[in-house]
This record gives C-alpha cells, structure tokens and sequence, in this order.
C-alpha cells in the first residue's frame, strides 16, 4: 500500500527539534508574564466573515490564502491565518474590555495559510504574539517593542534591528495617500507596471515593491512621517523618547508601512539579518479602528505576531535543564522486581529515569544509557538485591559508588 504522507507545508516535529520550541515556548511564557500578559486561547477555526472583516476582504491573506470550507450545516468556517482577530472576537464576545483597565494578552499556536512552503515559512505555521487593549500610549507602543526585544535578546538572538513608523491615522492619512498618489503618479513611467496601478489604488504598496527603479522612486517619494497630522505627530514623537527611555535601539523606516489597512500610528518591525538576507522575524503596530469594525466599542489596540518557525531558525544552542537522567540497568530477570522498585522509587524522587524491560545483557544496558544520554546508571546485581544496596555509575566519568538503599534520597540531594 502506499504511505500516507503529511500534508505539504506541514511538519512533524520532534526530539532534538523539539527541544528547541519548548525552550522558546517557556521563555515567551516567562518573559510576558514578566510584563503582566496574560495566556489567551481562541479556537482554531471561525466563522469566515471573521477575517474577512477584520483583515479586509482585498488582502492577500484573505482572497488567496485562507483554509475555508464549509461544516456539515453549510456554514462557513476557516481556519485562522493570524490570531489578532480572533481575540478581538474572543474579549468583545466575552465581555472582556474594561473601560477602567487595559488588557493584555499573549498567545501562541498554529496559523494555516494556502502558500508556496519554503524555508521558514510553512501552510500550517505558529506564532506568538500580543495584544494590549486600551490603552492609546505611546509608551504601551514602546513597551510592546520593548516585550518582544527583550524575549529575542533573552533567547540570544543578538543580530536584530528594530525598525518603527507612523502610519498615520484617519485623519491624515487620507490627505497623504492623496499626495503620494499624485507624486507617484508624475515618476509614471520609471515604475513597474505593478506599482503604475498601484498609484492609483493603494499608493502606500509602491513602498513593497522590490523592483530598483520603483526603489529609486520610492526613496524620493513624501514620506509619511513628514504628513502626520498634530496627534500623530506628538504620539511618534513620544515613542521615540519611549524607547531611547528602555534602551531599545531603533531606527526609523518611513517605508515601513505594513501589509495591512487597519494599523494606525505606530508600525513596527523587527528584521535579522543572521540568515543571509534581511528577514522580519515579527511585526505588529496600533490598530486603533479594528474593535469597533469587529462590532465592538473605539477601543484602542496595539499587538505584534512573530513566526515561530522563523525564530526558531536564529535559536542555534539552547540552555538545557540540567536535570539527572538515570538509567536502572539490572543483571538478570532475578533483580528486575528490586530494580522496578528502584525505578518506582526515582520517578517518586523527581529524577528522570528509564527502564529498559526486554533489555538483554548489562552491556546492552549501558549502551542504552548511552543513547539517551544518561547520566548515571543506577546497576542492581545480584549483591545489590540481598544487601538492599545500589550501584552508581557515573556515564561519563565512569566512577563508581555504593549507596544503601534508604540512602537514595540523601544522595540525590547531593547530586542535583
Ligand atoms: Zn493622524
Ligand atoms: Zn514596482
């Protein structure tokens, strides 16, 4: 029969990859505790008109790449691409918004996009992420830059620039679109023909284009940050004071303008540069219009997401827990009652340990220990059985050391 595969774009992921996304899971844990986020979980699928409200129906994301399909009752369901909406769902449906405190959410999970698979980037991928409710700050801006700096630092990743925006809001950003338009428009002929329509439909996505001569264009184009109407103004400038404040080190990309319509004011990036070409390992910004678009209060948010899979390829060493690993090799099928005692006896005492019971020889054993790279193997002979007593091996330095029973508790104290 043929073999079933998984899906393409989908992994399997385990020992010793796995190692390396629980270490970054504990640390996001850890790290956003430190700032006061709480852990939200949303459902993996939603109604479809979730996204195409919250991201907007002219997306990328929402006309090409979404999983959609409909449920034995015909309704439409998908599975989410990002998880921004859904906890803007989650926290309107279940009341969450006070209006006397802001929110402050983190999460982590899987995403699903229809995309082309390539390094770092799968059809079922994770992120982490957060999202502030609330709280129209500038210093919550900074403070979410700063959460997300000081969690890739942690983890070691050293190579990062941190890269920030204005965006604008509703009230200038329709006068700057409308300028950009016209002096893009008067460069016509040195753009692509991509960014020629673009001119006219959404001016901003010229700033995307990866093409040289749109490049040479697009340097020379007005910048937003030039066009911020008094508020806009005051609130970039805060930010900026924000982060020298935290000692985040920033600079500023007037041609970072996010891939989607809903953010307002502060959009933010953070690219690395370790893996060759510039990468963004995570982005967010204020989306201070999406709540009430999603049906709920004008409720200030501000959040980020960053690919796991693509953190993951910046992690190189981990810091292991150096928790004792115990082998319990036996001498014969007459001491493995004393030994599942023993063995009993560990996992009681927090250690971990592993029985091998079709094991065959001593030798076997050790080779067992070995493999999973024990630290000691406790031997029970036949000595060991009637003296109620237990072997030490130590597996690296091969030292050797006679404990009595009752004694094991002491001794693991000693060793830990
Ligand atoms: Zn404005
Ligand atoms: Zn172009």
């Amino acid at each position: 029969m043929d073999k079933i595969k998984a899906p393409k774009g989908t992994k399997d992921i385990f020992t010793p990859d796995i190692e390396k996304w629980q270490y970054l899971e504990e640390k996001i844990k850890e790290v956003f505790n430190r700032f006061y986020f709480s852990e939200i979980r949303t459902p993996i699928f939603e109604h479809t008109e979730l996204f195409s409200r919250g991201i907007g129906d002219e997306t990328e994301v929402v006309s090409k790449e979404m999983y959609t399909f409909k449920d034995r009752k015909e309704r439409s369901l998908t599975l989410r691409p990002e998880n921004t909406a859904s906890v803007v769902r989650a926290a309107i449906e279940n009341k969450l918004f006070d209006e006397h405190f802001p929110l402050r959410y983190y999460y982590i999970g899987p995403m699903f996009r229809y995309e082309r698979p390539q390094k770092g980037r799968q059809r079922q991928f994770h992120q982490f992420g957060v999202e502030v409710f609330n709280d129209p700050s500038a210093e919550v801006d900074a403070e979410v830059i700063l959460v997300a700096y000081k969690l890739l630092i942690d983890l070691g990743i050293n190579t990062i620039n941190v890269e920030i925006n204005s965006v604008g809001c509703k009230n200038c950003r329709p006068d700057y679109l409308k300028l950009l338009s016209e002096k893009a428009e008067m460069e016509s002929e040195k753009l692509c023909s991509d960014c020629q329509r673009k001119t006219k439909t959404n001016p901003l996505r010229i700033f995307d284009c990866k093409n040289k001569g749109c490049i040479e264009v697009a340097d020379n184009l007005p910048k937003i940050t030039d066009n911020l109407c008094q508020d806009c103004n005051t609130h970039f400038v805060k930010l900026k004071e924000s982060l020298n404040l935290f000692e985040v080190p920033f600079f500023v990309n007037t041609r970072l303008v996010r891939g989607l319509d809903y953010y307002t004011k502060t959009a933010f990036e953070i690219t690395s540069e370790a893996l060759g070409s510039q990468n963004a390992i995570l982005g967010g910004g204020r989306y201070n219009d999406l709540i009430k678009q999603l049906g709920g209060n004008e409720i200030s948010g501000i959040g980020f997401a960053a690919g796991m899979e693509r953190v993951i390829l910046h992690l190189d060493k981990i810091e292991k827990k150096n928790k004792l690993k115990v082998i319990i090799v036996y001498h014969s099928e007459n001491e493995k009652t004393a030994s599942l005692k023993i063995a009993k006896r560990c996992w009681d005492l927090g250690l971990n340990a592993f029985i091998d019971y079709g094991a065959g020889n001593m030798k076997k054993q050790f080779k067992k220990g070995d493999r999973i790279e024990a630290d000691f193997a406790f031997v029970i002979g036949k000595d060991e059985v009637v003296d109620s007593m237990i072997s030490i091996k130590n597996m690296k330095t091969r030292e050797q050391e006679k404990i009595k029973n009752e004694d094991l508790e002491k001794w693991i104290k000693k060793n830990i």
